[in-house]
């Protein structure tokens, strides 16, 4: 959405490049950027898994892909040390990795059965896959995160979700789970059956056992018009309380550095018209990096180039089934921290927040901001409270401590619960202060794990479990 195309942006900074004394003038310009230290070579013999974004890794005794159910029983029964579930490893935080055994539900996916808005789902279902199939039964999920390459089970474990300011975040629907347990035995929970046992597996971080079902509530398939428009950001600090009750879902990307907000909102049309331009997010980063890289040393430089080549005035539109608009596909690498803080803070936190990520010259990936309505699981993020998701994004192989160090005391001022899977510094004091139902959770974990079969360091530091 910038003025000039991303190829004359190019052009450009390969003329600064090119020309003698001018290359010497970009390379004094631009900003040293922190790399992150690479890891050791893996050790040879044993299989080796990484997150998506690289900054997690292990070498699992066994990486186990199950065909069924009664494999995974066999698995949990037979072996040794410890275990622990892996979607689509799209989590930044230290959730999977173990030196024992890892379970991949690759081999149990697609629906098992459906009654009318019912869907029963086998947990390693990619969402992907989940939204082709509901769409060919005229069914979809009522909201969508950003991307649709997780796992079913990997997304409601750490409280995955969309945008919508009546929308709650996917486990909100799931009204049943079939899990087998760190002992071996095959349960099952629901709304009628167990509710509080599934209030505390519907986001359970992969602690309470492996699950294999998950019955969910969908809607009818739906379509939807997308609206991009660029604001300035007080416009748009001001407006975004009442574009989120105007609309079905709304958004907005803070470009840093630019003074220029991105406003995206998703609504409901009925009729076949379908339009769907490609996405401009990668040359609109690919723009962002390249005014860091030329001008990131001279933020003063950097926001007049910012204003010279932004055209507040492109918008953009698009108009597919839901799923096909909701998530997209993120080929450039980041690490990312986000916390949800109480709706009525949502602004005032996220003022500071760019204020703050703004004092960080290497930053140029854009600010999100979403709004989440309350649900009832345990360890919702959103449980019993409106909320609305801030989200700041480091480019991959870039040094992002700075969200440890400067991000995070913003959220924690806002009392933020962190999403689960992004990466955040808190730790079971913590939880224990910000989530009513933390001790009952405790409890029910330890019924069913009284060892500590399925916990690895990071969840011993969640749960606070000495090792
Ligand atoms: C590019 C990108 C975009 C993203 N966008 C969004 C977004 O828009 N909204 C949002 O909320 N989040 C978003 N995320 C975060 C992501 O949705 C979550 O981290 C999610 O948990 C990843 O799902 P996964 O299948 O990869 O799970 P993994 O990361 O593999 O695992 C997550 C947790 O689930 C557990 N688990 C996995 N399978 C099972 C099982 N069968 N039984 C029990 N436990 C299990 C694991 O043990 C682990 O604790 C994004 C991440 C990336 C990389």
């Amino acid at each position: 959405m910038m003025k000039n195309s991303r190829r004359t942006a190019i052009k450009a900074g390969v003329a600064l490049g090119a020309v003698g004394g001018l290359g010497l003038l970009a390379e004094l310009l631009k900003e040293p950027v922190e790399q992150i230290p690479s890891v050791a070579p893996p050790a040879a013999g044993k299989p080796v898994w990484s997150n998506w974004s690289g900054i997690n890794r292990c070498q699992p005794a066994a990486l186990l892909t199950p065909q069924d159910e009664q494999g995974i029983v066999d698995i949990v029964r037979s072996a040794s040390g410890s275990l622990r579930c892996v979607g689509a490893g799209h989590s930044f935080t230290a959730l999977v990795p173990t030196d024992g055994t890892l379970i991949s539900l690759d081999q149990l996916a697609g629906i098992v059965e459906h009654q009318g808005f019912n869907v029963r789902v086998k947990g390693g279902t990619r969402l992907a896959q989940l939204e082709r199939e509901l769409d060919a039964l005229g069914l979809a999920l009522h909201n969508q995160a950003d991307i649709d390459a997780q796992s079913y089970a990997g997304a409601i474990s750490t409280a995955t979700h969309g945008t919508g300011r009546e929308l709650q975040a996917l486990h909100a629907k799931v009204q049943a789970l079939r899990i087998v347990t760190p002992s071996g035995q095959t349960i099952e929970c629901s709304t009628v059956n167990q509710p509080d046992l599934l209030h505390a597996a519907q986001v359970s971080l992969g602690s309470l056992g492996v699950i294999t079902e998950a019955t969910i509530e969908v809607v009818p398939a739906f379509r939807l018009h997308r609206k991009v428009s660029l604001m300035p950001l007080e416009e748009m600090l001001t407006s975004a309380p009442s574009l989120a009750t105007q609309n079905r879902h709304f958004e907005f990307f803070y470009l840093p550095f630019t003074g220029y907000a991105a406003a995206i909102t998703h609504n409901v049309y009925e009729g076949d018209a379908v339009s769907r331009p490609p996405s401009a997010d990668e040359s609109m980063l690919h723009d962002l990096r390249q005014l860091r890289d030329w001008a990131g040393r001279f933020p003063a430089l950097r926001r007049w180039l910012a204003q010279k080549l932004i055209d507040p005035a492109l918008t953009e539109e698009a108009r597919d089934r839901s799923w096909k608009l909701l998530s997209t596909s993120r080929p450039s690498k980041f690490n990312e921290t986000e916390f949800h803080v109480p709706q009525e803070a949502g602004i005032a936190c996220v003022r500071e927040v760019i204020q703050a990520l703004e004092r960080h010259n290497d930053a140029y990936f854009p600010v999100e901001f979403r709004f989440v309505k309350a649900d009832d699981a345990w360890l919702s993020p959103f449980y019993r409270r409106d909320a609305c998701s801030i989200a700041v994004h480091a480019a991959g192989g870039e040094a992002y401590r700075y969200f440890a160090d400067d991000i995070e005391p913003i959220y924690r001022k806002y009392q933020g619960r962190p999403h689960w899977g992004k990466l955040h510094t808190h730790r079971a004091s913590d939880f224990a202060g910000l989530y009513p139902r933390w001790k009952d959770f405790l409890e029910i974990r330890k019924q069913y794990d009284p060892t500590g079969r399925m916990l690895n360091p990071h969840l011993r530091q969640v749960f606070g479990v000495a090792t």
